[in-house]
């Protein structure tokens, strides 16, 4: 777990207006933070940023209080779940989840243990010998959860995770999310333009307009003022 420090970051492509400007934010040990807003805000910017992306233009970036501006993405410890979550529809369901590990040369004992753990945490014990193809899609959503969280990172980054899914599936996923963020206690920043997801997923919501922060506190806070 680590808490992600943002001081005045500021991105600019080309000489245009800024994408992001002078944004200065923190992310808790082990906080939910949604960043939402307009397309166009500078959302997916930020995150990249965090992430390392994206360079950062001017400001500094910190995670669990080291500075990360010249820090090679793969050597930040995240985690980042995407909008499209490709498998890999030739491997099952174990070899999916246990695929960062394998990048990572783990030994055998270890990632079974590791892929054992995530797939009991995302009820998934049933389905390891199944191939994504075999699947519903909340399950295979599950599957690139597992993948994304079973490396035990630092910190999960999110990128409008359930915008292709139909609502059924997305609010059941919302609960998934909610609940395993909580079980785990891991450091979270989860980027959408949907208000009921801003309103019922984080523990504090930062609004971005035009690449300003707008405003950031608890959903109660924002949405429910008198
Ligand atoms: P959001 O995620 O909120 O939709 P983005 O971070 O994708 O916003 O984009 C913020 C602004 O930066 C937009 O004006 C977008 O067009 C611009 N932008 C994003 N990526 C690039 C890029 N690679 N090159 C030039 N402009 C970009
Ligand atoms: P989203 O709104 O879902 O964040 P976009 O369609 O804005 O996605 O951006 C998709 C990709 O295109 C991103 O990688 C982004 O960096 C890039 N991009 C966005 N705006 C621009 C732009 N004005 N010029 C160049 N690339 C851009």
């Amino acid at each position: 777990m680590a808490a992600i420090t943002m001081k005045n970051i500021v991105k600019r492509y080309g000489d245009g207006f800024p994408a992001v400007n002078e944004v200065s934010l923190d992310v808790r040990d082990g906080e939910f933070m949604i960043l939402v807003g307009p397309s166009g805000c500078g959302k997916s910017t930020l995150l990249r940023m965090i992430v390392g992306l994206e360079d950062i233009t001017s400001g500094e970036m910190l995670i669990g209080g080291k500075v990360v501006n010249k820090i090679a993405p793969r050597q930040r410890n995240l985690s980042m779940v995407f909008q499209n979550y490709a498998l890999y529809p030739h491997l099952t369901v174990f070899e999916n989840i246990a695929f960062p590990l394998r990048l990572a040369k783990l030994p055998n004992e270890e990632v079974k243990r590791r892929v054992t753990e995530t797939a009991e945490l995302l009820e998934l014990t049933d389905h390891l010998e199944r191939k994504p193809a075999n699947l519903s899609g909340g399950q295979r959503q599950r599957v690139a959860m597992g993948r994304a969280i079973v490396r035990q990172a630092d910190a999960f980054l999110f990128d409008e995770p359930l915008s292709n899914l139909d609502a059924k599936l997305r609010g059941q996923m919302r609960t998934e999310i909610s609940r395993l963020q909580r079980r785990l206690g891991v450091t979270t920043v989860y980027v959408t333009h949907d208000q009921t997801e801003a309103m019922t997923l984080g523990d504090r919501v930062a609004v971005l307009r035009k690449g300003l922060l707008q405003q950031v506190g608890s959903p109660r806070e924002l949405y429910e003022e008198p």
